[in-house]
């Protein structure tokens, strides 16, 4: 930041603390290609990269304990800096006097004794400095974590653990962009079949347990590269890149038969319970659609997959087709 000339500000102190902790590529990689161009860090510049890439983070995730850490830390900071600009220009100033000293013929081991002197004592406020400095960095490591663990929360479906709606649409935007360059991209929707009928016969709870199941055994079939979502009440979602329709129906075809295998026993009693169904429905992102476009298309095909007699898959091929023939 001084290197920047960046007033030590608590929203600046926000900006480098998010740039240094590298949790956050968008701004990141903004900041970065305004080094490249050396472009200045003015205060609107430095208002501009709060705006966009701090302030929405911090609404959605920092806690007001969180956030009023940060900003006593960030307080300490800007005293330590301060008074470090403050200790160099008062040792500066003490060598100079002592090099026109010099010049002035008094005797030179006087004034090595005072540089030694001034030198140690500089030493010993330096060593306090940086005491205070690591202090304040574990304290930031500390609020580091507990910024990672609140985002991660706003992101994840408490029953499920999976992806919330949020992450979803994030990771979709971000596929989006992939697919611009020509990558295939794809979706799968699934949705248990009858199970309003299954919580009516069993319970909520248990109904609760083959959720979470589910979304078990499609975080299991899925690639590293994929994300598997809850979508909304009963309806999960897998997003495919670089997967084509084919590819994508494939993996749908492997997730409904490892569904349909799931032993559901009742926990309390032990009892086995009827196996669970799904209808899943396929997609493939077309270029320069909308995402919503994509998720619609998958979402009439998971519909068709019902319509047909459910417990199956089907493509947007098909839909096409049922289009055609209807
Ligand atoms: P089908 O999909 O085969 O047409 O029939 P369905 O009975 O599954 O119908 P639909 O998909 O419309 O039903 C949604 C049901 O899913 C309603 C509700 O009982 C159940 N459901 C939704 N979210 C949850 C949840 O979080 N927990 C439990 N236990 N049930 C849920
Ligand atoms: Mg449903
Ligand atoms: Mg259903």
């Amino acid at each position: 930041m001084v290197e920047q000339r960046i007033p030590p500000t608590p929203s600046n102190f926000a900006i480098w603390f998010h740039y240094f902790a590298g949790n956050h590529d968008d701004l990141r990689n903004a900041i970065d290609l305004l080094i490249d161009h050396n472009r200045p860090f003015d205060d609107r510049t430095n208002r501009d990269l709060f705006k966009t890439y701090i302030a929405p983070k911090v609404n959605a995730a920092v806690t007001a304990d969180t956030s009023e850490r940060l900003h006593d830390v960030m307080g300490a900071a800007k005293e330590f800096l301060t008074t470090a600009i403050a200790d160099n220009r008062s040792q500066m100033q003490v060598i100079s006097e002592v090099a026109d000293q010099g010049k002035a013929g008094v005797d030179p081991k006087a004034l090595v004794a005072q540089l030694i002197n001034e030198l140690a004592r500089a030493a010993t406020r330096a060593t306090r400095l940086e005491a205070g400095f690591a202090e304040k960095t574990r304290e930031l490591d500390v609020i580091r974590d507990s910024l990672s663990r609140s985002e991660e929360r706003a992101r994840t479906d408490t029953l499920t653990g999976l992806a919330n709606r949020r992450a979803l649409d994030e990771f979709l935007r971000k596929a989006q962009a992939t697919a611009a360059w020509g990558e295939p991209l794809s979706v799968l929707m699934l949705d248990i079949d009858h199970f309003k009928a299954f919580n009516d016969n069993f319970g909520h709870g248990v109904g609760d347990q083959v959720l979470r199941l589910m979304a078990k055994v499609l975080r299991e079939k899925v690639r590293a590269q994929d994300l598997p979502a809850r979508y909304g009440g009963e309806e999960l979602i897998a997003v495919l890149p670089d997967a084509d329709l084919a590819t994508c129906a494939d993996l749908a075809e492997r997730i409904r038969h490892a569904l349909a295998e799931c032993t559901i026993t009742r926990r309390s009693t032990g009892e086995v319970l009827p196996s669970i169904s799904v209808s899943i429905g396929v997609a493939q992102y077309r270029a320069g659609e909308a995402v919503a476009d994509l998720i619609e298309r998958c979402d009439r095909a998971l519909y068709l997959a019902k319509s047909s007699g459910r417990n199956r898959v089907m493509t947007e091929t098909e839909l096409d087709r049922a289009g055609a023939a209807g």
